[in-house]
């Protein structure tokens, strides 16, 4: 008998998703019917070439795009067709975003970075009335990250591998259930790309966060707990060449 209470919970599905892009006249299948289950703590990460449609996967379960068919869902219940308005509060509640050119706003400091996601969720009066214990909990997780010493910086008096720890930071202000991490060390050497990825495995598993990550490079998508492949607007099981 299969013990049902002991099965991790289904965290975020996508089930038959299936998305074009219009390109003039032209439409341009990128998934063609994609079903992915993860579960909670879970760190998943999808290989796939350039042009695979990782990013377009990664966007449809961060709710930063719509499905043309199919669903997503979090905890087993629909969530890409919501209201405009929930799915809003679901981006900003439930997702933290990490991306390859890190998308740090350039005139702002690193302490500045890391709060937007809170002056976005809350009103100015709400925010005011709260700024302390959200610069608190910024600088904990910058400390958190290692970058307990660059609050003032700017991104720009910044590696590539602490603009990273930064954009890291950012997308754990909102205390995010699910982090979705788009080739968070593609634009690293090998070394930092290291130590993100020791950092992304750590927060993992100290915080129960479930990661998804999406990359084209085999040996960074081998740290995490299960790997997909995606290829031909379809997800398959990864199997590692011999
Ligand atoms: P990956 O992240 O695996 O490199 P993407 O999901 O970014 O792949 O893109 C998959 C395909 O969809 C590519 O051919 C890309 O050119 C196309 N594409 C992605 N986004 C758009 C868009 N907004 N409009 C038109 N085509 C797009
Ligand atoms: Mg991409």
């Amino acid at each position: 008998m299969v013990d049902t209470i002991m099965m991790p919970q289904t965290h975020i599905a996508a089930i038959a998703v299936e998305k074009a892009y219009r390109k003039g006249e032209h439409k341009v299948p990128v998934l063609l019917g994609v079903d992915i289950e993860v579960r909670r703590g879970e760190f998943v990460s999808i290989i796939g070439q350039s042009g695979s449609g990782k990013s377009t996967l990664l966007h449809l379960l961060g709710l930063l795009d719509g499905p043309d068919v199919g669903e997503v869902k979090l905890y087993g219940e629909r969530i890409d067709d919501l209201p405009q308005h929930s799915r809003d509060e679901l981006r900003n509640r439930v997702f933290g975003f990490i991306f390859q050119f890190y998308h740090l706003l350039p005139e702002l400091t690193v302490m500045e970075n890391v709060l937007t996601p809170l002056m976005i969720r809350h009103s100015a009066w709400s925010y005011w009335k709260s700024r302390k214990a959200f610069q608190e909990q910024a600088r904990e997780l910058l400390d958190r990250v290692g970058l307990g010493h660059r609050l003032g910086h700017k991104p720009t008096e910044l590696s590539g591998g602490e603009m990273q720890r930064a954009a890291i930071a950012r997308a754990l202000m909102g205390n995010p259930e699910v982090l979705l991490a788009d080739e968070p060390t593609g634009n690293l050497d090998s070394e930092t790309g290291a130590e993100i990825m020791d950092l992304l495995r750590n927060l993992n598993g100290r915080n129960d966060l479930t990661i998804i990550m999406v990359t084209h490079d085999e040996s960074i998508a081998q740290q995490a707990h299960r790997t997909v492949r995606l290829a031909e607007g379809r997800l398959e099981a990864w199997v590692e060449a011999a």
